[in-house]
């Protein structure tokens, strides 16, 4: 889906509300567990959102058990294209101002760890007048919000990615604080300290099933059983599984959509900054990999029909693959000439986790308080400051004002 309508989705349904501090929070209601009781915890999920979670309840001395389907970020998290940013004004105001507390909970974390990060910026542009005043506009708003951004001009451009080819004059969005990371290398990196911290990461290890105990909740894989004091569900587009497990009223995702993602080999260094634009985008890795996203998306034949309906995130043939990777160098190589002909390094699918209303779904639930969701899209901005909340949310038994409009609840009240 377009980026920009995405997120113009996201504001039609949620309306404006205010945010409250980040520090602001009230004691959680009876019968959600706190801090004394949670010792033993289940995170169902290894890409970045429970790897996340799974680094910060360790950290903090949890026992911690990841329990994983298929392997670390072998689904959006390793085939998502891992722009890091808070660029847009989105509504409700509450999610831009969870966005921006990640990208500076993204700099706390490298320093504590060493992640796979990259801060160049961004730099976006359109080709009609029309999508160009909706980014002038959408700068004018987060510039209010003294976020650094800025519409530049070609020439500036230039200076900033001197190798990057911009046809026309576009207007063009400067946003200095965003970047990037390789979403798989900071998965890997946050679960490689979850065991160094004593934790435990199982797979393949599919969960089948939950039951609410009256402390604590059992955990039900294909090969074992874990008893937990609570499990948090960090399951992505198999999120839908999860509800349906504990009979959750309403299932908090819809369809998921595809993209495809196209890796380089190492390359000499081209680019500074992420560029998205309405036929492609791109940015480099610190080792020299560029990794490209799909825009046009493949043409409706059966083949790719068929392909794409039990949700790949490989290809079937490596013909198909290299033919995709072609189609997409070649649309980004107007703009980057070197990525004519670069060694494809991978070619992944990724299925975007979208909740129904595009939010994030953050919280204990309800219905089994010893559940934790954490379920959404632009899950690699997020990871990090949702880590570090639900950790504060399981352990420390508050209710972090912030995450107020992302509870599943909310799905409830109409
Ligand atoms: C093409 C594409 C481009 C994207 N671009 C961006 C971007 O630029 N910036 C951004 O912030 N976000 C982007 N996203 C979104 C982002 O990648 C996701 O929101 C994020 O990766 C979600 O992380 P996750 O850990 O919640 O889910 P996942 O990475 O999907 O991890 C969920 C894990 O749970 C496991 N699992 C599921 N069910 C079970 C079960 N029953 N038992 C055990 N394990 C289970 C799965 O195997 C999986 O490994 C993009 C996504 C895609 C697909």
């Amino acid at each position: 889906m377009d980026r920009r309508k995405f997120l113009h989705a996201v504001s039609g349904a949620a309306g404006l509300t205010a945010a409250g501090p980040l520090i602001r929070g009230a004691l959680a209601a009876d019968g959600v567990p706190g801090s004394a009781h949670v010792k033993r915890i289940a995170v169902i999920g290894a890409g970045i959102v429970g790897a996340s979670i799974a680094y910060n309840l360790s950290k903090r001395g949890c026992e911690v058990i990841v329990l994983e389907k298929r392997a670390p970020a072998a689904q959006a998290s390793g085939n998502s294209f891992a722009w890091i940013n808070a660029s847009y004004y989105d509504s409700p105001d509450s999610y831009f101002v969870l966005r921006t507390h990640s990208l500076n909970e993204y700099h706390r974390l490298a320093q504590d760890i060493d992640i796979p990060i990259r801060w160049g910026g961004s730099l976006e542009w359109y080709d009609t007048a029309e999508r160009e005043k909706d980014v002038v506009d959408g700068v004018r708003r987060i510039q209010n919000s003294g976020a650094p951004t800025w519409m530049i001009d070609k020439e500036k451009a230039r200076e900033i990615e001197p190798r990057l080819e911009i046809p026309g004059s576009p207007q063009i969005a400067w946003c200095t604080r965003d970047g990037a990371v390789d979403p798989a290398g900071v998965t890997w990196a946050l679960l490689r300290r979850t065991i160094a911290h004593g934790g435990q990461v199982i797979y393949p290890a599919t969960v089948t099933a939950l039951e609410a105990q009256a402390k604590g909740i059992r955990v039900v894989t294909d090969s074992d059983t874990f008893e937990v004091d609570l499990a948090v569900a960090a399951t992505g587009v198999g999120t839908s599984n999860i509800a349906a497990m504990i009979d959750l009223e309403i299932d908090p995702m819809r369809v998921s959509t595809s993209g495809i993602i196209v890796t380089t080999a190492p390359m000499e260094p081209v680019l500074n900054t992420v560029v998205y634009n309405a036929d492609t985008h791109f940015h480099q890795l610190g080792d020299g990999r560029i990794i490209v996203g799909e825009k046009a998306g493949p043409a409706e034949t059966d083949q790719h029909r068929n392909f794409l309906q039990g949700r790949p995130n490989t290809y079937p043939t490596a013909e198909l693959a290299s033919e995709h990777a072609g189609r997409i160098l070649q649309v980004a190589s107007r703009y980057v000439p070197q990525l004519a002909g670069a060694e494809v390094a991978s070619v992944g699918v990724g299925w975007r986790p979208l909740p129904k209303d595009g939010l994030p779904v953050i919280g204990h639930l309800h219905k089994v308080p010893q559940l934790y969701l954490a379920a959404m899209h632009s899950g690699v901005t997020l990871a990090p400051i949702v880590g570090h909340i639900a950790a504060m949310e399981i352990l420390d038994g508050l209710r972090i004002d912030l995450l107020s409009d992302f509870r599943y609840e909310r799905f409830l009240m109409d």
